[in-house]
C-alpha cells in the first residue's frame, strides 16, 4: 500500500522530498511524491479559501478514472475550510482513500513571525501523517504528544511529536499487515 503525494504548485517549493521521506518513515509505508495533476476545484473567492470536501471529491473522481488504488494525499498552499470548520489544517476521507493538507497556516509568517523552514516542514509532516493515519483506520487520540491527537491550534500541532503513541502504533501496525495481505 504505497502512499501517493500530490504536491500542488502553491505548496512550499523544494520541501516535497524531505517531507515525503519523513512521512514515509513515520508511517513506515513506501511513499512517492509528484506534481499535482488535479484541477483544484472548490475555490470560494468571497472567502479566499478552498472547500476541502470538494477537493476530496476531486481526488476520489481522479482515482477512479485513473484506476489508482493507493492512498492519495494532496498538499496544497490554499487555505481550506469545510462545512463544519471555518479553517482546517487538513481533512481525510477514509472511504475514498483521500486526504488533503493545507500549508497555508503552517508558516510563521502567517502569524506575523519570522519564517522558519524547519517549523514549516515539521508541521507539514505531522499534519500529513495525521491525515494519512485516518486513511489507515486510526481515530483521534487523547495523548497530546501523539500524531493522532486532534490539533485545534498551531500550539496543539507544535506540542505533538513526530511519534505515534503505543496504542496508535499497534493499530497502525495491524493496518499495515492487513493492507499487505491484499
Ligand atoms: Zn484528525
Ligand atoms: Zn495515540
Amino acid at each position: 500500500m504505497d502512499l501517493l503525494i500530490f504536491w500542488d504548485s502553491g505548496a512550499p517549493a523544494g520541501l516535497e522530498l524531505p517531507v515525503m521521506r519523513m512521512i514515509s518513515v513515520l508511517l513506515d509505508v513506501p511513499a512517492r511524491v509528484c506534481g499535482n495533476p488535479l484541477i483544484m476545484n472548490g475555490y470560494v473567492g468571497s472567502r479566499r479559501q478552498t472547500d476541502a470536501s470538494v477537493l476530496l471529491d476531486s481526488i476520489g473522481v481522479f482515482k477512479q478514472r485513473q484506476d489508482i488504488r493507493n492512498h492519495v494525499l494532496v498538499v496544497t498552499g490554499n487555505d481550506i475550510f469545510s462545512a463544519g470548520a471555518t479553517s482546517l489544517f487538513g481533512l481525510a476521507r477514509p472511504s475514498a482513500g483521500a486526504a488533503v493538507v493545507s500549508t497555508a497556516r503552517f508558516s510563521n509568517e502567517f502569524y506575523g513571525k519570522d519564517g522558519n523552514e524547519e517549523d514549516l516542514i515539521d508541521r507539514t509532516v505531522k499534519e500529513s501523517a495525521h491525515e494519512v493515519g485516518h486513511l489507515l483506520g486510526l481515530d483521534h487520540c487523547m495523548t497530546p504528544e501523539c500524531i493522532m491527537h486532534n490539533p485545534l491550534t498551531l500550539d496543539d500541532l507544535d506540542r505533538k511529536k513526530r511519534w505515534f503513541c503505543p496504542v496508535c502504533k499497534n493499530i497502525l501496525d495491524s493496518a499495515r499487515i492487513m493492507n499487505s495481505l491484499f
